[in-house]
Formats: C-alpha cells, structure tokens, sequence
C-alpha cells in the first residue's frame, strides 16, 4: 500500500490500516538514512493505534529528540544525555496522546538543535534520501527525513531555520508558528526566545489538521499567548480542514532580487520560477529592497550562543544524564561537560558566555538586541505593505557532507533566522528538483497568520510541487 493523500481527510479505519504502512517506512528510514534515536517496537506501536480514537487517531508522530515523551530517552543528540528518561510529556505530546496519536520514536537532529546539517549528533549524521551522500539539513533532520520518506507528520523544533531548512532539503512542508503559538512545555531549551515546536507534513491539508489540534492553550509556557486572535488563526484552520479555504484579497508578495543574487545559480532560478507562477496564479510580486536582512546572521548567532549558555548551565552532572565522578565537586562538572559536550556545543557555549560577560555585553548582546528591535521594525513596516515575503528558504542546494559542519554551516540560515528573530510565523514550500536535489521558498507571514501561510501552500500544491513525490 502507498502513502496516498493526506491523512486528514481519510476516515479513522483507513487511518489506522495505513499505519502499519507508515511504520515501515519509519524503520526503513532509521535503518537507511539514521533517522531515529530511539524507534519503539511495531507490535507495541500498531497496539496502540488500533485501541486508539479520536481526531488523532491513526496518526504515528515521530518526534525530535528535544521533546519529552515519558518513558522514551531524551538525549538531544548528545552524551551529556544519554540515558535521560523523562518522567514527563511535553504539552504537544499530551495533545497527541489525548486525541489518538501515538508516538512512534524520537528523531535523530543536531546536538541540543545546534547546526543546519543533521551532522552533529552523538549518534551519528542523518542521510539525506534523495543523495545519501548529501545531508537533510538540520537541526530537525531525522523529522524532516521520515516525512519526506512516506510518514505523514512529524515534529521538529525552529530556533534558526530548524524546521525549514531540513523542509526544503527533503522537499516536505516545514512551519514554524507565530512565537507564542504552540506551548515550549517539554521542548528542551536552546534558545528560548527565538524556537518553536515546528511541525513537518507533505500534504497542506494534514498541516492545517495537526496545528488545529496542537495549538491548544497551555499555561505552563508563559509566553504562550493567549487571546482572540487565537480563535481567529483556528477559525481559519477549520475552513480549511472543511474546504472552504479562505479569501485573501488583493495579495501582494514582496521578494528582492539582491538577495536572491546571492544564492547560488539553481537555486535563485528555481525562485524566479515560483515567482513567475505565483504571478500567472493572480498573485502580485514586488521586487524591494531588504538590506536589514545582510547583518541578521550575525544578530541571531550572539542571542544564540548567549541563550544557550545559559541554558546549557543546567547539565552539570548533577541532576541528568552523564555524570563522571572526580575528586572535587568542580573537577566532576568539568570533566562532565568537556566529555559530554561535542565541539559545536562547547563552541556556542563559550562564545556566548564571552558574548554577554560584563564588559562586553555592550560591544555584543546589547548590541544585538537593539539589532533584533530593528530587524522586527524592518520585518513589520514591509509586511504592513505587503500580505507575505517569499525567500529562498535556503542559498544553497543540499550540500555534501562534511561541506557544512561549524561556522562554514552557519551560512546556510541566512533566510531563515529572519522571522525567529521577529516572532513571525513562517513556512517552507518545496519548489521541486533541481539536477535531481530538491529545492524549497519560505514565505513569511504576519503575526498570526500561519493559517494563511498553509491556504498559499495548498495553492501552491501541485503548482510547484507534487506533495506525493517521494524519493527513491
Ligand atoms: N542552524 C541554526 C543554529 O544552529 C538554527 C538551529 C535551530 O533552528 N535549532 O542555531
């Protein structure tokens, strides 16, 4: 049986007979390409689903290992984890097992979601399955993988571009919601100003489905935001999921051709090709300066690294994963880390104690913050204008491996890191193969408008992209 059509629209007895379909395409995925960490049993899996009910129900949610499942490890892909079981559920997790979702594994990502090619793991890098000798992009990589391998949804997390670039790299739908609109429960902390829970599907509709559901309110996320334009974002979703869609009048989409001169050859093509049929659909597409995007690389790296050194002081050895003994209290923290820790992480780490230690805070943290004020200035006064702005989701094809680890990688989220720095909701749409690689365009929407970001990609679907394409 093949994966066909989205899930959401299948009754829930022809769900749950798909899912043993979508089962082995995760095992093969873990087996070919080191998508998961952690794969529960099928016979366990297939239980569950077939006891299950609800609107859920015959959905297999492989999910990031930065997100807690009680009972299944949370490593984050690193040794300072390893062999941490929480005892707890994320919220989005409650969600899934509450509505008939059942877990199926924990994805494979880069370590503590530092990195942009699913190569920084403990556990080895994560394959892409259109070139195995390519990577996925990251930090999401396993999610992104299996969905593009035949599973219908996974979770992923977006700090800097986490979701939408492995989304374009694998050529799946990648969102990462408005800041404040999936609660951060459970989700380990990397940079917590900057990520939310992101969500990988191939089909537009499933999207819609699954952030309906997982974007209840949860008061343990207190920036979780709470008010009517909440209703109005799921209001939207259940026109979608019932096929009403939505109206959007007059839609006028900026872009830049400096920024897309940038990117290599193929991929700026590919752009200028979702241009042209964006405007053949009715669309209006504007050309218009962005310079503000040029020093966002350099803004989204200090809070980065000086976020996460902060919430990275929390694995001392004391309470989770590895801990080495040694003679004093000190010489067991510091022999916990330098072993726990692989290069990437103590890079950031040490970088973003630096970055916000006194006496240079001003030259850079303060410094980057007024940066981000001005970032967000600049996002909001070009989308008062215009309804969306579409970006190459990435300025490069897929690179080799090996091509993209540390700060040679850091490149590749020039586009992304543009909206976690404002708080906007954005979403990667895969734009088709090039030279047999797949290709992807981000648009970014206004606050609250992630509704409207999926009803452009069910336009979208099948205009640029053919959601049942599957590699292999
Ligand atoms: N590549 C970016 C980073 O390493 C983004 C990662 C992410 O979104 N988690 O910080």
């Amino acid at each position: 049986m093949a994966a066909r059509g989205p899930l959401a629209s299948m009754d829930v007895d022809k769900r749950i007979s798909m899912a043993r379909y979508e089962y082995s395409r995760c095992r093969e995925a873990h087996e070919k390409f080191n998508a998961f960490i952690t794969i529960r049993d099928m016979e366990e899996v297939l239980d569950e689903v077939s006891s299950s009910e609800g609107p859920l129900s015959g959905f297999l949610f492989p999910v990031k290992d930065n997100i807690a499942v009680a009972g299944l490890p949370n490593t984050c892909a690193s040794a300072i984890l390893d062999g941490y079981v929480p005892p707890y559920d994320a919220h989005v997790v409650e969600v899934i097992k509450k509505l008939g979702g059942v877990v199926v594994g924990k994805t494979n990502m880069d370590e503590f979601a530092m990195g942009s090619s699913g190569e920084t793991s403990h556990y080895g890098p994560t394959l892409n399955p259109w070139d195995r000798e390519r990577v996925p992009g990251g930090s999401s990589s396993g999610s992104a993988v299996v969905v593009a391998w035949g599973s219908h949804v996974a979770l992923g997390s977006d700090t800097g571009g986490s979701v939408r670039l492995p989304a374009a790299y694998t050529h799946v739908l990648g969102l990462k919601p408005t800041y404040g609109t999936l609660s951060r429960y459970g989700l380990v902390s990397y940079a917590d100003s900057l990520e939310q829970i992101g969500l990988f599907t191939r089909y537009s509709l499933d999207m819609a489905y699954i952030l309906y559901y997982l974007m209840e309110y949860d008061a343990r996320d207190m920036t979780m935001y709470y008010g009517s334009r909440r209703d109005e974002v799921r209001n939207q979703l259940q026109r979608i999921i019932d096929g009403e869609g939505l109206e959007l009048d007059d839609v006028s989409i900026a872009y830049s051709s400096q920024l897309i001169g940038l990117c290599d050859t193929p991929v700026s093509n590919m752009v200028y090709k979702v241009l042209d049929r964006l405007e053949s659909l009715g669309f209006k597409t504007v050309d218009i300066d962005m310079g503000f995007v040029y020093p966002c690389l350099s803004i989204y790296y200090i809070i980065a690294m000086v976020e996460a050194s902060s919430n990275l002081a929390r694995y001392s050895g004391e309470n989770y994963g590895m801990r080495i003994d040694a003679g004093s209290y000190w010489d067991a923290v510091t022999y916990t880390r330098s072993r726990g820790f692989g290069d990437e992480v103590k890079r950031r780490i040490i970088m973003g104690t630096y970055a916000s230690s006194k006496g240079y805070e001003g030259r850079y943290y303060i410094r980057a913050l007024k940066g981000r004020r001005w970032v967000k200035e600049n996002l909001n006064r070009i989308l008062r204008e215009h309804r969306f702005i579409l970006l190459p989701a990435s300025p490069r094809l897929p690179p080799r491996l090996g091509e993209a680890v540390g700060p040679k990688g850091y490149v590749l989220d020039i586009f992304t890191v543009i909206p976690n720095l404002a708080g906007n909701p954005a979403i990667t749409i895969p734009a088709g193969l090039v030279d047999g690689l797949p290709t992807g365009v981000q648009l970014i929407g206004r606050f609250y408008s992630d509704a409207e970001l999926i009803w452009m990609s069910s336009i979208l679907e099948g205009a640029i992209y053919d959601p049942g394409l599957l590699p292999g």
